[in-house]
């Protein structure tokens, strides 16, 4: 687990699941029918419940679903998160098909909507690294230098974002991508949540 602070916001790598985070919202790996699914998607249905479902039914009634790159957001239901936030990441084939730039955008979208909607706090998956294959160093790449280049431009939007990483080689990936963003020496590591006592506020 690592953290470090990107304008005013706690920028935070954690190992987890995205489900059982006190955020104000999480974010979704949909895909573009917004149809539920396997993986992280699966999980945030199984643990918010059918009014999830049915908020995405309605999108997609409305408005066909949401594309590759953009975003959507619906209630958490059960959740601890009052938001979901649903947006769809590139299937990987390659490389060469606009995947990198996609993947930005899935990240910037998010954040868009976060904002529109007065978040605070979001927790993101490694968007497009299970099911749809995106390498997950390249990914990682891309995730955080999105993430961080925004909360630069957009100081004082967020307290918090965290990332949620479900296996000890996807944080490990992101810890050193991180790291290598920002230089030696700008991650602390501490154990999560921080215990109250000198130093940690
Ligand atoms: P995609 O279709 O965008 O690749 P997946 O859900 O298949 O989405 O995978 C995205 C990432 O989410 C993977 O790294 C997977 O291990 C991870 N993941 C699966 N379940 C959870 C969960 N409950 N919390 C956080 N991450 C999860």
């Amino acid at each position: 687990m690592a953290d470090t602070i990107i304008g005013e916001t706690r920028l935070v790598l954690l190992q987890g699941d995205i489900t059982v985070q006190d955020t104000e919202a999480i974010v979704n790996a949909a895909n573009e029918g917004l149809w539920g699914g396997g993986g992280v998607d699966g999980a945030i249905h199984r643990a918010g419940g059918p009014a999830i479902a049915e908020e995405c039914r309605r999108i997609r009634e409305e408005r066909g679903g949401c594309p590759t790159g953009q975003a959507v957001i619906t209630s958490g239901g059960n959740l601890k998160a009052r938001y979901v936030i649903h947006t769809v990441g590139p299937v990987w084939s390659g490389g060469a098909k606009g995947e990198d730039e996609l993947l930005a955008s899935a990240y910037r979208s998010s954040l868009d909507l976060a904002r529109e909607y007065g978040i605070r706090t979001l927790s993101f998956p490694s968007i497009s690294t299970g099911a749809y294959r995106f390498p997950v160093e390249r990914a990682a790449r891309i995730a955080l230098d999105t993430v961080t280049s925004y909360l630069k431009e957009h100081t004082g939007t967020f307290e918090e974002v965290r990332f949620v990483l479900f296996s000890p080689p996807i944080l490990e990936a992101y810890e050193r991508v991180l790291r290598d963003l920002l230089g030696e020496g700008a991650l602390g590591h501490f154990f999560y949540p921080p215990s109250p006592g000198p130093g940690n506020r």
